[in-house]
């Protein structure tokens, strides 16, 4: 029973500036609404420009990245690749779909992101990827798998779906794979409701990046006017972002700074609070923290995150299930929505009835973090719906 008249979502998609004004320019001025116009430019250079990224393609989704990803690199049947179990499972099935055997890598023990010093003993002459998930846009150690990936001679790919304006070293996420792929899905930090987009680093990928996002043909070739006609080149699909949410997303993206902030504000107030510095509250309200508080009261120990990374998540850890659980139910009955993460992809029914053998695998802490995390409403308009 929800007996708070004003119940907070987990996550509110919200607008930032000049959303309405992009789109309504997209439809009666540059009147081309199909992908690869004007807005989807002006979004691709932002990101090559701002964060020295390689050649950007805005897809219709992370998952599509990563699926333009697996083509890219002629994923088969019978190949290899390395994925974090604690993800989404996106991750995993853009490889699954072209027939690739999953191998798991554990969390480490003290954050949900993967452990980086497992990874090299499940390499072998099949691997053909390994996919580094930057969770809550906390950095992997990206100079631990490059080595890997230059030592044996295998692509290193970014699920970077979190991970925007994040850095590792000085160094913006995205820009250290061969490949990267982000999300501008509602629940991220930027958004056009649903959007992605590859960044291609390798120079030697750019020409077929370009073909598979096309449907698998030269058009963008033609479009710059380089051939006269085009044609089916190689495989591809539906990969180009509609310019209606290209437009939406570089309102976005102009406002990214203090879209950032915000989010730093309100990871800093639960940071604050958890541990005591009730002093240094700047933007939530102190009544909805002590109904938070309350809530966790008597459930045991409760860790709280201490690598803020790109302000994505802000999550809580109990010592068990149960206690989470009684917890999400507690803040229901207030009417806030907290909710868990992932579910170890390893014990998916998928992998289960596909890979039985990865089932038995021993993955400790991915399994923790499916039982006892839980991730508190986080995004731009909070502090106004809580007031
Ligand atoms: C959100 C997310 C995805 C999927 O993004 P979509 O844009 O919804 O396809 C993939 N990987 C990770 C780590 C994510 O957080």
């Amino acid at each position: 029973m929800i007996t708070n008249p004003h119940p907070i979502p987990f996550n509110q998609p919200f607008l930032a500036g000049k959303e309405f004004e992009y789109m309504e320019s997209a439809i009666r001025k540059e009147k081309k609404l199909s992908g690869n116009g004007h807005f989807t430019r002006l979004c691709q250079q932002f990101f090559e420009e701002k964060y020295g990224f390689g050649k950007c393609f805005l897809s219709t989704s992370c998952t599509d990245a990563l699926e333009m990803a697996a083509l890219l690199l002629d994923i088969q049947p019978g190949d290899e690749v390395i994925i974090p179990s604690y993800t989404f499972v996106s991750s995993a099935n853009s490889f699954a779909l072209r027939g690739a055997k999953i191998r798991f890598v554990d969390s480490k023990s003290d954050f949900p992101g993967m452990d980086e010093s497992k990874v090299e003993a499940l390499i072998n002459e099949r691997t053909k990827a390994i996919v580094a998930v930057h969770y809550g846009g906390v950095p992997c150690a990206m100079d631990i798998l490059q080595n890997l990936s230059k030592k044996h001679g295998i692509p290193l790919i970014e699920d970077a779906a979190q991970a925007i304006d994040s850095f590792f070293e000085g160094k913006a996420l995205g820009s250290f794979g061969d490949l990267a792929a982000f999300s501008f899905h509602e629940t991220k930090n930027i958004h056009c409701g649903e959007g992605g987009m590859l960044v291609v680093n390798n120079p030697n990928l750019v020409k077929r990046a370009e073909v598979i996002w096309e449907k698998g043909t030269d058009r963008a070739a033609l479009f710059r006017g380089e051939i006269d006609k085009y044609g089916w080149k190689d495989l591809g699909s539906s990969f180009l972002l509609s310019e209606l949410q290209a437009a939406y997303l570089f309102a976005q993206l102009e406002n990214l700074k203090i879209i950032q902030f915000r989010r730093k504000m309100i990871w800093e107030d639960y940071a604050a609070w958890f541990s005591g510095r009730q002093d240094q509250i700047q933007v939530l309200p102190i009544p909805y923290l002590k109904s938070l508080e309350d809530s966790i009261k008597d459930l045991g120990k409760v860790e709280t995150q201490t690598q803020p990374g790109n302000h994505h998540v802000f999550y809580l850890l109990f010592e068990t299930l149960e206690y989470r659980q009684e917890c999400i139910r507690r803040l229901k009955e207030k009417g806030i929505l907290a909710v868990f993460h992932y579910q170890s992809l390893h014990k998916s029914e998928y992998i289960q009835k596909h890979q039985p053998e990865e089932y038995f695998r021993d993955l400790p802490n991915s399994d923790r973090f499916t039982d006892c995390l839980l991730r508190l409403p986080l995004f731009y308009e909070l502090p106004d719906l809580t007031k």
